[in-house]
C-alpha cells in the first residue's frame, strides 16, 4: 500500500517570519511507517542511479540522507556550517534572503570518481543544495542524483541545479 506522504508534513503558517509556510517534516520522522517509506523510495532510486557515498547539508539532511546510506552500505558525508568540521576542508557559499552562508566538506570526505547522491529534507530557492553539489565536485565527485522530502515548486530551485537529476516525494506550488 503506498501511502500519501504529504499526509506526514505540517504545514506552519507564519514560521519562521510573517507570510511564509514552514513544511515541517517532523511527523514523518515521527512516524516510523512514513519514515522508512521515504527512506526506501530514495534507497530505490539510489539503486537505480548506482550510488556510492551519500552527501547531506545539516542538519535535516542527515535525517533524509544517513538511513539511505545505512539502508545501502554506503558512507555518509555531512556538509556542515563554519566552525564544526575539525580537519582540513573546502568551502562553498551561498546567498540567503539576507546574506549569505557557507558550507564545508573535509577534503578526504568524497573520493575522486565516486557516484554521489546529495540529500536534504526541502528544496525551495536550491541555493543549499547547489553549494553542497559544488563540494562533492571540488573534490572529484560524481554528482548522480538529488534526492528531497519536498519541492517548493513557486521557488524554482530546479533552475539553479539545471542538468542533474532531481527526485522529490512531494510538492508544494
Ligand atoms: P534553499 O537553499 O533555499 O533551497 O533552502 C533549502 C534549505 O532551507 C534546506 O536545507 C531546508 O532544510 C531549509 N528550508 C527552507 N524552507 C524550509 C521549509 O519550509 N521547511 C523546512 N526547511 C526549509
Amino acid at each position: 500500500m503506498s501511502l500519501d506522504f504529504k499526509d506526514y508534513i505540517a504545514s506552519v503558517p507564519d514560521f519562521p517570519e510573517p507570510g511564509v509556510i514552514f513544511r515541517d517534516i517532523s511527523p514523518l520522522m515521527a512516524d516510523g511507517k512514513a519514515y522508512a517509506a521515504a527512506t526506501d523510495a530514495i534507497v530505490q532510486y539510489a539503486q537505480d542511479k548506482g550510488v556510492e557515498m551519500i552527501a547531506g547539508p545539516e542538519a535535516r539532511g542527515f535525517i533524509v540522507g544517513c538511513p539511505v546510506a545505512y539502508k545501502l552500505g554506503v558512507g555518509f558525508a555531512p556538509a556542515r556550517k563554519k566552525g564544526k568540521l575539525p580537519r582540513e576542508t573546502v568551502s562553498a557559499s551561498y546567498g540567503l534572503e539576507y546574506g549569505e552562508s557557507t558550507l564545508y566538506l573535509h577534503k578526504d570526505a568524497i573520493k575522486p570518481g565516486q557516484r554521489v547522491l546529495v540529500c536534504d529534507d526541502l528544496l525551495a530557492t536550491g541555493g543549499t543544495i547547489a553549494a553542497t553539489i559544488e563540494l562533492v565536485e571540488r573534490l572529484g565527485g560524481i554528482v548522480v542524483g538529488t534526492a528531497f522530502i519536498v519541492e517548493l515548486t513557486d521557488l524554482h530551485g530546479r533552475d539553479k541545479i539545471k542538468g542533474y537529476d532531481i527526485l522529490a516525494l512531494t510538492e508544494y506550488a
